[in-house]
This record gives structure tokens, C-alpha cells and sequence, in this order.
């Protein structure tokens, strides 16, 4: 027998080494165990993943070297993830090693013994030892512990030292006469702090949510995926828990993904009270010990489903049955570190491999998505009713009357007095300002014009270093106006509120009410987010909780009534393709947080933009009418869905060599694109155009087809290594990224 091995260590080199297998090891050898090899002219002891089970090979008898022990740590991947990683690779250009890191990121660590395993001393009484043949005087220590074990059968030592109030030496007594035998069991970090009550009876599904769990059930060859749209509160997560029940019957496992930590606890205190303890969670905040641990319950047979961000994905689960991406639309499910990739395309290979159901949810698809559910590559379900009686209207207020009633503050009157009345009928209220705001734009807080690039059809981006608009997309610069060139107004604003400021006036305006405040800032910690969430629930009394776009998905508050929106404009001027669609996604999924109890939802939108097709249709809640007039835009302007979008990034300190090497590429990539099949924009600065002191400026590329776009891109690139020297640079890739920055 023959294995081909890749070193755990040596992460940049992407090659298989070819080892023989002694007799006495072949029992032990699978694919992804770790074993240690000897390796160079030196032959030392370096640890290995199997990747291979091989026959034969080419590798001369006498020089070929063998396995020498199999490392304590197991086995770490299956077939199927090697496969995975393999094809992540492939996809997302960066190595299998890195791609392995990714998927198991605790194996260096455990490799090494870096890991403690945490055990548990069980204690027993000695099945072969006669009690009745030994005489033990009553009320003596022996005899309490043998009493204690007879009616427990196993404890642990810590047990019975606590029960019994006693030190150790007594059991050792015990043990060193055979009257009791020890064993270790492993237990594994628990990572959930929720409390949980197992719900008596299931909840019956309503006749829409029973249509749409029948088709996903009912369907045998998983070959594509279910997209479920339904509106916020129609009962989506109600489905993934009837759909899991169903595989857990069928001793299948399930995975389910949702975007954000923020969104972990409540999702997670909902599958607990309908699956208990074969539940788990793991995301990037746990230690790698506590993934480790996680990972090896899924591995053992002890869990279930596995709820997290991205990197549940990986959970080794032995019959994987289903997946589930919630909120499929989300940003955060596309890597922003190599391998960039996305949960989707992920989720889609996996299912492929294992023929597990992939269902993905959200009331605002994608257009992505939705585009491939229209061309019927995706199964489109649809839910249309909400569960509850509850309605949500939403309300727009045109914040440029504001300013013309001599209001500069952030919160119009409107919003203040539905805020006053939530307060005094002792109801609660979320307050929304997108974080990513902070990026700078110019408007007119007049007319509420901001101010865009004629070719791209994107806005132009403030650069406050220079004073100087620029468009990000096919860098033409411009000299901030002094009037609006709409309306000749002065009232030129740079737009940056951020939620401290919010917090403030708040505090000041309603200095009795309980204020909270949901950002980045605050939640740096583990369990900050439950903390936060878990008093916002709690207190009785009207509250306000003010946060970023990390309020906007999932939260189930049946008590808040009144949702505002701080200023809708930020994402719509983020100077992104996606721009729209992310603003659309924004107000509704924000809107969906009202009105989820018994009491009617308010939804109160400020904006300076009170016409665009993103509000209204967000004010409408029309998913379909917002779908068909974005879809048209793409297709006029080629953004994706028509098309894959290729970033290069390059930064390096001195920005006249980063500016010199992408003309250079640019150069290349011009003179290469002979049937102009790809349209290159730029070089741009990027978003942030200077990153602890490294300038970063890029090329975009846009093709139709994502192979030949790779294949071109790497093409120029390499022959730009080849003529320009590089040593100073780095270069930075994306293909299909989130968003433009
Ligand atoms: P969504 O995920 O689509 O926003 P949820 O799954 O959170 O909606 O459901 C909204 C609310 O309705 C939740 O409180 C949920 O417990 C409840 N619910 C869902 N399905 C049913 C049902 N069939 N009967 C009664 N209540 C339900
Ligand atoms: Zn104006
Ligand atoms: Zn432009």
C-alpha cells in the first residue's frame, strides 16, 4: 500500500509526496489522518495529510521511504472535504493548504498537541471484584463511595470528592485495590449558553409553509437548489425546523448557516427548544479549541445540526442531509480573505458531492439568485403571508424639508413624535444607521442630489486627503463643486452621522428612556451581542435600540412597534454597482423587524432621496417590481448577473509605483483583449485609496464567463511578471466580490 501525503507545515508548497505503508500501519491508513513521515536529506520526523490511497507508483522501490507512526490527532477531513478543498483551490486560485486551513483551521495546533483534550475520570466499581466477599465497616469512607457508585453506577471523580466532602486519597485506596476501576471519557467545550425548553407540541404548519415544505421534502434528486422567498415573518425558519426533523428521522445531519454571530443567539435558542442538545454552533469568534471541539461532536455522532457563519460550512457531519444558507443575500457570506470564497458556491459543490437538499432562504434574494430561479436553475417557493395579523406600514420622510424648517439635527420631527408616543405607551423601538455610511459622499441637502459619474452611472466618492471627487470605477476626478449643479444650492454636505451621535440626541431629547447601542464598537466580545439583545428583551420598559446593519436581519422582537430609519441614503451612495439592491434589502429586511407581535409595525424612512425606485419599491414591499427594473439596469450597464466581475487589486507604499505597475497591466490587458471580449475599467483608487500607509489602487475587469475572465486575467498578469519587477508590490485578487471597494 501507497499514500500520497501533503505536508501539514510547509503551507506554501502545494505538492504530494509519495510514501510506502508498512504492513502493521495499513488497518490504520484513511484519507485525511495525519501521519508522521520522514522527509528530506536529513529524514526528519515531519507530520502529513493522507490525501491518497494509492496501488501502485512510479517512485523507485529503493528510494521510496515509509510512513512511520499515525499522529494522535485523527482523522481530520473526509473524501468528500479533500474533494472540496481541492476544487476551492481550483476556484478561488490559492492553495490546498490554505484552502485545508480554512476548513480545519485548528489542525497545526492539534498536530502539535497544542490542543488539550478535555476529559472527564469516571469512576466504577470493579464488575469482577465480589462486594459481599470484602469486609468494609459502615460509615467509613470506602464504604460511602462504594455505597454512592452502587446507586449511580458511573460518577466522575470530581463527583463523588464534592458528594461525599472528601480529598482524593480515599478513592486512590480504593482504586490501588481494584475495588474501583477508572476510565476517561472525552467531553467536548460547550459553546451555547442558551437556555432552552423543548417545546411540548410541534407547531402545525399553515397551508402555505405545508406547499412548500412538501416540495423540498418531497424532492429526491437534489440537483438544485430551493430558493425560498418568503416575506419577513412568514414562518421560514418554522420550515427549516420541520425540514431537519425529517433528516434527523432519517439519521441524516443538517447544517445550517446564517450571516452574523448577532443573529446566533436567537436562532440558536430556537433550534435548541425543537432539537435540545444535538445542537451546535461554531464561528469564527470561538477559540480554536472549542472549534476543534465542535467539529469533533459532529465527527462523533453527538450532534445533529450545526448552526453558524461561513466556516459551519466544513462540519463534518458522517450523512450530511440538508443545508441551509438564511438570508441568502447577505454580503458576509462571501470570504473577504483567501480563499475568497462564497458560502454558496460552496454549499452548491457540497450538496453535489454528499446529494444533501440545499435550501436557500430570504425575503430579498439576491438578484443573483432570483435571476437563476427565473431561468430555472434554482426551484423558486414563494411565501406570501405573514403569520401574524400584525401590518407594517412604512412612511417616507424627506429629510430636505427638514432642513428648510430650520432642522439640522439627524432625527426629523416625525420620527421624534413616533418615537414619544412609543415611549409613552411602553413600547419598543429600533433605530437603524447603516455603519457603512462612514464612507464619504457629497449630496445636496437641498435637493438631494448627489453627485455621479456620467460614464458609470455610480456616485462620485469624496476623497477628503486631496479635495477631490473621484469615480471609483473609471477614475475621473473632479473638483468638488461649490454649488449643487442641480439646484445651485450651498448646502453641500459630506453625509456621516454615526450612531454615538444618534445615542446622544436621543439621550438628551428623552433623558428617561432606557437607550441601547448595538455597533462594532460595542460588541467586541464573545457574548456582547446576546448581552445586548438579551436586555433589550428583557427590560420592561420602553426602550430604545439604536444599531448598525447587524439590527437588520433576522431579530425577533414581537414587542417593537416602531422601526426608523436613521438615513436610507448611506447605502444607496456607497458608489457600488449593488448599491440599490443593497438599500432595497436594507429598508425591508429593517422594516420586517416591526410589527411581529400583536401590535401594528411602524416603519418611519428618512432619506434625501424620496423618489428612488429602492425606496418606493421598499415602501411598496414589492420584491418583484424592484427585481424587474434592477435586472434591466444590469443588463444595460453588463453587471452581474450578465456578467463576472475580476478585481486586481495592487498596494504598496510608494503610490507612484503602485499607479506605474497597474498601467502597465492595464497596458497588457488592453493589448491582449484583442476581441475586446473584456471590458477593463480603470486603474481607480480603491475605497480607502491609502491603508496603513500602503496605497491601493485597482483594475476592474468584467467578462462573461468566469473561466476565460480567470484565464485571461492570470495570463496578463503573468506576462507582467514577467517584464516588471514586483518585489515591492503586492497584488491582491477578487473575482465576484461582495462589493466593490
Ligand atoms: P421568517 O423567518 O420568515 O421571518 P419566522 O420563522 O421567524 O419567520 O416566523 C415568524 C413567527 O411566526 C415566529 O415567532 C414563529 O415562531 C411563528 N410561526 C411560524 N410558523 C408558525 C405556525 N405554523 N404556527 C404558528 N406560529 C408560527
Ligand atoms: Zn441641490
Ligand atoms: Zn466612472
Amino acid at each position: 500500500m501507497f499514500i500520497q501525503v501533503l505536508l501539514v507545515k510547509h503551507s506554501g508548497l502545494d505538492k504530494f509526496f509519495t510514501y510506502a505503508v508498512p504492513k502493521y500501519l495499513e488497518k490504520d491508513i484513511k484519507i485525511g489522518i495525519v501521519v508522521s513521515v520522514p522527509f528530506g536529506i536529513s529524514n526528519n520526523m515531519t507530520p502529513a495529510y493522507i490525501v491518497d490511497i494509492i496501488e501502485k507508483t512510479d517512485v523507485d522501490m529503493n528510494k521510496i521511504k515509509y510512513v512511520s507512526s499515525i499522529n494522535s490527532a485523527g482523522q481530520l477531513f473526509s473524501k468528500h472535504m479533500f474533494i472540496l478543498a481541492k476544487w476551492m483551490s481550483n476556484k478561488y486560485f490559492t492553495n490546498i493548504s490554505a484552502c485545508l486551513k480554512c476548513i480545519i483551521p485548528f489542525a497545526t495546533k492539534l498536530v502539535k498537541n497544542d490542543i488539550p483534550i478535555k476529559e472527564l475520570h469516571l469512576l466504577r466499581l470493579n464488575p469482577d471484584i465480589d462486594l459481599q466477599s470484602l469486609t468494609i465497616r459502615k460509615n467509613t469512607h470506602a464504604y460511602n463511595i462504594i455505597s454512592l457508585l452502587k446507586e449511580y453506577n458511573s460518577l466522575s471523580v470530581e463527583d463523588v470528592k464534592s458528594k461525599l466532602s472528601i480529598k482524593i486519597t480515599p478513592i486512590s485506596l480504593l482504586l490501588k485495590k481494584k475495588i474501583i476501576i477508572l476510565t476517561k471519557i472525552r467531553i467536548f467545550r460547550d459553546v451555547t449558553t442558551n437556555r432552552y425548553n423543548i417545546a411540548e407540541d410541534s407547531v402545525i404548519l399553515t397551508r402555505e409553509q405545508k406547499r412548500v415544505f412538501d416540495a423540498i421534502s418531497k424532492c429526491e434528486n437534489n440537483d438544485k437548489p430551493f430558493l425560498l422567498h418568503g416575506v419577513t415573518g412568514s414562518g421560514k425558519t418554522e420550515i427549516y425546523v420541520h425540514l431537519i426533523r425529517e433528516i434527523i428521522q432519517k439519521n441524516k445531519q443538517a447544517i445550517v448557516l446564517v450571516p452574523e454571530i448577532s443573529l446566533t443567539p436567537q436562532m440558536v435558542s430556537y433550534f435548541k427548544n425543537n432539537f435540545g442538545n444535538r445542537v451546535s454552533v461554531t464561528h469564527s469568534k470561538l477559540t480554536l479549541a472549542e472549534r476543534y471541539d465542535q467539529f469533533s461532536k459532529a465527527l462523533y455522532g453527538e450532534i445533529d445540526v450545526m448552526i453558524g457563519s461561513r466556516s459551519a460550512i466544513f462540519t463534518p457531519f458522517k450523512d450530511l442531509g440538508i443545508i441551509i444558507i438564511d438570508e441568502e443575500h447577505e454580503k458576509s457570506y462571501k470570504s473577504e480573505t483567501n480563499p475568497k470564497y462564497h458560502i454558496k458556491e460552496v454549499a452548491i459543490k457540497l450538496s453535489e458531492l454528499t446529494n444533501a437538499k440545499l435550501v436557500l432562504g430570504s425575503a430579498t434574494p439576491s438578484l443573483e439568485t432570483y435571476y437563476e430561479a427565473i431561468n430555472n436553475n434554482v426551484v423558486l417557493l414563494n411565501l406570501e403571508n405573514k403569520i401574524n395579523k400584525a401590518t407594517t406600514t412604512m412612511d417616507i420622510v424627506d429629510m430636505r424639508n427638514e432642513l428648510s424648517n430650520g432642522n439640522i439635527g439627524v432625527l426629523s420631527h416625525r420620527l421624534l413624535k413616533e418615537i414619544y408616543i412609543n415611549l409613552q405607551n411602553q413600547e419598543k423601538t429600533i433605530l437603524f444607521l447603516n455603519r457603512r455610511g462612514h464612507s464619504s459622499f457629497i449630496s445636496c441637502r437641498k435637493c438631494g442630489k448627489s453627485i455621479m459619474c456620467d460614464n458609470c452611472n455610480v456616485n462620485y466618492t469624496y476623497h477628503i486627503d486631496q479635495d477631490k471627487l473621484m469615480c471609483h470605477y473609471c477614475s475621473v476626478i473632479k473638483v468638488p463643486p461649490k454649488t449643487c449643479p442641480s439646484c445651485t444650492s450651498r448646502y453641500i454636505k459630506y453625509l456621516g452621522v454615526g450612531t454615538q451621535k444618534v445615542e446622544e440626541q436621543l439621550k438628551r431629547v428623552f433623558p428617561k428612556a432606557n437607550v441601547l447601542r448595538m455597533d462594532t464598537d460595542t460588541t467586541r466580545s464573545k457574548y456582547s451581542y446576546s448581552r445586548i439583545l438579551d436586555e433589550f428583551k428583557s427590560s420592561r420598559k420602553a426602550s430604545i435600540l439604536i444599531g448598525t446593519q447587524m439590527l437588520s436581519k433576522g431579530l425577533d422582537f414581537p414587542e417593537v412597534s416602531l422601526v426608523g430609519v436613521i438615513l436610507a441614503d448611506l447605502s444607496l451612495n456607497l458608489g457600488d454597482f449593488r448599491a440599490a439592491e443593497t438599500t432595497f434589502q436594507l429598508l425591508v429586511q429593517v422594516a420586517g423587524r416591526a410589527g411581529r407581535g400583536d401590535v401594528n409595525g411602524r416603519v418611519i424612512v428618512q432619506t434625501y432621496t424620496p423618489d428612488h425606485y429602492a425606496i418606493l419599491c421598499a415602501k411598496e414591499g414589492s420584491y418583484k417590481k424592484f427585481f424587474d427594473k434592477e435586472i434591466t439596469l444590469r443588463k444595460l450597464m453588463g453587471y452581474p448577473p450578465f456578467s463576472h466581475i475580476f478585481i486586481v487589486m495592487i498596494s504598496a507604499n510608494d503610490e507612484y509605483r503602485v499607479k506605474e505597475c497597474l498601467s502597465s497591466l492595464s497596458t497588457i490587458m488592453h493589448k491582449n483583449n484583442v476581441s475586446k471580449s473584456y471590458n477593463i475599467l480603470g486603474p481607480a483608487p480603491c475605497m480607502i485609496s491609502k491603508l496603513k500607509n500602503k496605497h491601493r489602487w485597482k483594475l476592474i475587469i468584467i467578462g462573461l464567463e468566469e473561466d476565460l475572465l480567470k484565464e485571461y486575467t492570470f495570463k496578463c498578469l503573468k506576462m507582467l511578471k514577467d517584464m516588471y519587477d514586483m518585489k515591492d508590490i503586492t497584488i491582491n485578487l477578487t473575482l465576484n466580490p461582495s462589493f466593490i471597494s
